[in-house]
């Protein structure tokens, strides 16, 4: 069986420890690989060969640093189809999402940040007669990034991508859980030309690796995406010892139909904000909330088209959805859907295992889910699921739409669906959510800012909040 590697200092090596985990196939729910179960140890050699590098890299011209990101950004385009099977294998996403939406985002990401840090200016603030202030902004040093497993490679390379362009070195764990991507990475890396060092790459678990690489004292910066809780303990662990955090965390997101909207637009958009990826986006619509005057004519539309979506392995062509991550995973969503019958919800369609024909038939397999019924404030529609369930609830007036997206701990992004404009921005300014679409789902354009409010998280991703993130301001005053 194959074994996955770590990547430091720019070869693959075993564990120290010499330990491995099975990585297993949502698909099949057999196991098809092995990964290193690494420990501190591995995370100090791999500190040790970010701080060969660090003076290499950051002492390099930012052009020359540029091409090499570039490079990187067209080595996993070339290897596409590669890193596209990999990827679906690894995650259960069907491949044609992966080819649409994972890898070529990741693409994106390092070629943005790779031409952004050239187009990254500090600040400079004179004082007539008095003097100038300008603003060095350095890079940190050594950085880590982990990521979840819910689109791997795309938020790998989100956190990655900003790190090196900064200058910075970086010590990175994908999720035990989608190892794969993350993997190849290193092979593109060293065909780029990254000097060795730069990008370190460490699986196995997040209390072990993961909380290795955040307590290690000479990694100054932690770039965290995950759940809440595990966000609430990186950051009452490294706080103490004053590194930057940046932590995007869970969310709830509210998805507001209002009458006058597009209905068409929305139906079809909506389908996809709710089930896209088996609903394992942070940013999926999970709490769909429709004015009462078009609310029987959106249930009847909406469950019909979820009852029809066809669940399939991966390599189905015809596949809207996948498998959802893990047994575990596939086992707690299962649980939600208990909870809300006892709740007093009712399932409109969906709620259950998909058992496939062989070799699928151990698959983590849901039915898209639909449940109505439930209040806005109990636990189905305060916690985070993170799969292919939603709720629908009816709503009569603004304020009462607005207290119930607002009444979780979540405040990530939210869907807004009207064509009154003066209403959309009223609305737009009074949600809690760090990012807002109305009249639109998960359009991206990476300049903006990335991230959520309360328990969604602390700090910004994307454009130059995450080159600021990734390096020191230091102020300069020079007297006339
Ligand atoms: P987890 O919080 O379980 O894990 C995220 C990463 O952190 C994994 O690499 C994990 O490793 C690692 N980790 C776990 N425990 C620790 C620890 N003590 N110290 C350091 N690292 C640790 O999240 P999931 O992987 O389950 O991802 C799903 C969550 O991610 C959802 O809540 C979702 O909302 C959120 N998310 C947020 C996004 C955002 O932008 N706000 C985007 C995408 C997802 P391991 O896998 O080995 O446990």
């Amino acid at each position: 069986m194959e074994k996955l590697q770590n990547f430091i200092d720019g070869n693959y090596c075993a564990p120290v420890e010499g330990q491995y985990m099975d990585n297993f196939e949502p698909a099949t729910g057999k196991v098809y690989c092995q990964i290193p179960n690494s420990t501190a140890k591995d995370v100090e050699l791999a500190v040790i060969a970010a701080e060969k590098a660090y003076p290499i890299w950051s002492g390099m011209s930012i052009d020359e640093r540029s091409k090499i990101m570039v490079k990187l950004s067209e080595g996993i385009e070339a290897r596409m189809d590669e890193f596209v099977k990999a990827e679906s294998r690894d995650n259960g996403k069907p491949l044609s999402l992966a080819a649409h939406v994972d890898i070529p985002r990741a693409v994106s990401n390092f070629h943005f940040f790779a031409t952004a840090i050239l187009h990254y200016a500090s600040e400079s603030h004179n004082m007539e007669g008095v003097g100038v202030n300008y603003t060095l902004r350095k890079p940190l040093g050594i950085v880590g990034c982990i990521s979840p497993w819910n689109l791997p490679l795309y938020l790998f390379s989100w956190k990655i991508a900003p790190a090196l362009a900064a200058g910075n070195c970086v010590i990175a764990k994908p999720s035990e859980v989608t190892p794969y991507t993350a993997y190849l990475l290193g092979k593109v890396a060293q065909e780029a030309g990254m000097p060795a060092g730069v990008l370190n790459i460490l699986h196995g678990q997040g209390g072990a690796a993961g909380d290795a690489i955040v307590k290690h004292p000479k990694i100054k910066a932690i770039s965290f995406t995950g759940g809440t809780q595990t966000g609430e303990y990186i950051a009452r662990t490294a706080a103490p010892m004053f590194k930057k955090l940046s932590l995007e965390l869970g969310g709830k997101n509210p998805n507001i139909i209002f009458a006058d909207c597009d209905f068409k637009d929305m139906l079809s958009t909506t389908l996809r904000s709710s089930f896209a990826n088996q609903g394992q986006i942070c940013l999926c619509g999970s709490r769909i909330f429709v004015e009462r005057s078009i609310y029987d004519k959106f249930k009847e539309e909406f469950v019909s088209r979820v009852a029809d979506t066809v669940v399939a392995h991966p390599d189905d062509p015809k596949a809207k959805l996948g498998a959802v991550v893990s047994k575990p995973h596939m086992e707690k969503v299962l649980s939600y859907v208990e909870l809300a019958k006892e709740e007093g919800g009712t399932v409109l369609t969906g709620g259950e295992r998909v058992i496939m024909d062989a070799p699928y038939e151990e698959g983590y397999y849901l039915r898209p889910t639909v449940i109505e019924g439930l209040k806005f404030d109990c636990r189905t529609n305060q916690e985070e699921i993170f799969g292919p369930v939603v709720t629908i609830t009816p709503f009569d007036t603004e304020e009462e739409v607005l207290m119930m997206a607002n009444s979780t701990q979540y405040g990530l992004s939210a869907t807004l669906w009207t064509s009154d404009l003066k209403r959309a921005h009223r609305m737009a300014d009074k949600i809690d959510a760090g990012i807002v679409w109305i009249n639109a789902w998960l359009v991206r354009d990476l300049r903006t800012p990335f991230g959520g409010v309360k328990a969604s998280g602390v700090g910004r991703e994307g454009g130059w909040e995450a080159l600021r993130f990734f390096t020191e301001p230091k102020n300069v005053f020079v007297k006339y």
